[in-house]
């Protein structure tokens, strides 16, 4: 699904980018840009500030009243009936059609042989698939940190 999230958000932006969310987030983005993307884009606006929202014509938003990432997270998921986990690989997050948390650019598949010169050699021994941020080169797998992330989404839903 297609987000802007407002800069009181980046949490919030990177972990539904790792879900595999097309989310436009920046620490420095004017009010009248934000919405205006929100609009061209057919974004849903995500944000904390009650004034934004006040806005004529805003149809597609959701108000955050939790300072809490986690709980953020869970009112995203249940307003939108998005379906965090991945079933079908039996693993918590979906790594394939995941989005770089960094850059926002939808990762692509690389072989074990493409990643060893990317990540620590006790990731590369151990873990696969891995996956790269075209952009920032970035890379990602399936590692503890996502292990953790699944474990407290799962109590938090
Ligand atoms: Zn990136």
């Amino acid at each position: 699904m297609k987000f802007i999230a407002d800069s009181m958000l980046g949490r919030l932006a990177r972990w539904l980018r790792l879900l595999g969310h097309d989310v436009v987030y920046h620490i420095h983005l004017e009010d009248s840009l934000l919405l205006r993307i929100a609009r061209e884009e057919e974004r849903a606006l995500l944000t904390r500030d009650t004034r934004l929202v006040q806005v004529r014509g805003l149809k597609n938003f959701l108000l955050l009243r939790d300072n809490n990432p986690f709980v953020q997270l869970k009112e995203v998921i249940e307003e939108f009936g998005l379906s965090p986990f991945d079933k079908s690989c039996g693993m918590s997050i979906p790594i394939s059609g995941g989005r770089c948390s960094i850059c926002n650019t939808a990762l692509e598949d690389v072989s074990k042989e493409q990643a060893k010169a990317g990540v620590p050699k006790y990731v590369f021994d151990t873990a696969a698939p891995f996956r790269r941020c075209p952009e920032c080169k970035k890379f990602y797998w399936k590692g503890t940190h996502q292990q953790r992330f699944a474990k407290k989404l799962r109590e938090i839903l």
